[in-house]
């Protein structure tokens, strides 16, 4: 897809979308290995290891697209993770009971609210206990959403850190580093914006 194909399919969705140049994306900075492969979620953390690529729940944004639902599957991922030198995570929030069901996309994915994704076979507690077991990181956010825009990413090995002037950062360049589906990442990312009540405004960041 390329950037204007993915204007296109949003303003088809309702969307307001613009191309955006890294140029002019002054906050736009480098990953580092300290930084959280985490959730697009805009809100402030309790990790200090924001430099991270952001992605739909973290790990579960692997798992989902790819179909796979189990405990040891989503284990491997974030080995598959480690290995590519992120640090793997999944989060909750500080008032969402259980506190893992915070994650607004896990809690879409798992009760079977994404269109053509079957849910995974675990709650959010036991994914966030099988992801820690294997050296996965689980972040807590804080307060409540107020992204006023979502920043879609296809500059390679760049992020955007949380601040209190909220966005969502869905860095879509890792579809390429973990093969996948570009199409169905994108319209799910859409989806659970959309399901969230997010904002339909979307700046697509560009080399
Ligand atoms: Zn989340």
């Amino acid at each position: 897809m390329t950037p204007e194909d993915i204007v296109g399919a949003l303003e088809g969705r309702g969307w307001k979308a613009e191309i955006v140049s890294q140029s002019d994306v002054e906050d736009l900075v480098d990953v580092n290995e300290q930084g959280l492969f985490k959730c697009v979620d805009g809100r402030l953390s309790d990790h200090e290891g924001m430099r991270g690529p952001k992605a739909l729940g973290g790990v579960y944004a692997i798992a989902s697209v790819r179909g796979v639902r189990d405990l040891a599957g989503l284990q491997e991922i974030v080995k598959e993770v480690a290995d590519a030198g992120y640090v793997p995570s999944v989060h909750g929030d500080d008032h969402a009971h259980p506190a893992p069901m915070g994650c607004g996309f896990f809690k879409l994915w798992s009760t079977n609210q994404l269109d053509g994704f079957e849910p995974p076979e675990y709650d959010s507690e036991a994914g966030k206990a099988a992801v820690m077991e294997v050296g996965g990181v689980y972040e807590q956010l804080e307060g409540s959403h107020s992204e006023s825009v979502v920043m879609i990413n296809l500059v390679p090995k760049t992020t955007l850190e949380p601040k209190t002037d909220q966005r969502f950062v869905v860095d879509a360049w890792i579809t390429g580093e973990f093969n996948l589906d570009v199409p169905t990442y994108l319209v799910v990312a859409a989806e659970t914006v959309e399901k969230l009540n997010g904002p339909l405004h979307a700046k697509i960041i560009v080399p």
